[in-house]
């Protein structure tokens, strides 16, 4: 078998997962990045988007809102500003984050509201709406 990495995902409320990966897939604000064990070392601002991370044939999603991701030769640690697994995105508050922000976007302009502020909501909603979806096995 392969060498494996650990992966561990660190949000300011908790420690989301720390488990032994085959692969991870996250989203750095220059675009995707791949890390298996034995990677060389180096630090990646995150963005708004989709981590996988796959173990054997099973791989399985977050979404991550943004932070840091430190990488080194056995381990990955991610530190989220917000992550949720999946299974743990609760599909209803995702929809009605993503609705509020569109009708703030909108109104941004006559009502003086902060339009990059909405807009980054709806990308954290529009982000857990996309990795709910995603399927547990691929
Ligand atoms: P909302 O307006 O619904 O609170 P938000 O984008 O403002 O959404 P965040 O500030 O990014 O929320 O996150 C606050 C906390 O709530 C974090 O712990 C985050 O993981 C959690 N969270 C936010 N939205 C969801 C969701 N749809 N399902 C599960 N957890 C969520």
């Amino acid at each position: 078998m392969a060498k494996q990495i650990l992966l561990e995902v660190v949000t300011p409320d908790k420690l989301l997962l720390s488990k032994e990966v085959d692969v991870v897939v996250a989203a750095s604000v220059d675009g995707e990045f791949g890390v298996l064990a034995g990677h060389v070392p180096f630090l990646a601002s995150l963005a708004i988007g989709e981590m996988r991370y796959r173990v054997g044939n099973q791989t399985d999603y977050a979404a991550i809102s943004g932070g840091f991701a430190e990488v080194t030769g056995e381990k990955v640690t991610i530190l989220a500003e917000a992550a949720e697994l999946a299974r743990e995105i609760d599909l209803d508050r995702a929809q009605r984050a993503r609705e509020r922000a569109q009708k703030r976007m909108a109104q941004a302009q006559a009502e003086q509201l902060d339009y990059v502020r909405a807009e980054t909501a709806l990308r954290r909603a529009m982000l857990r709406l996309k990795v709910a979806g995603r399927t547990q096995a691929v």
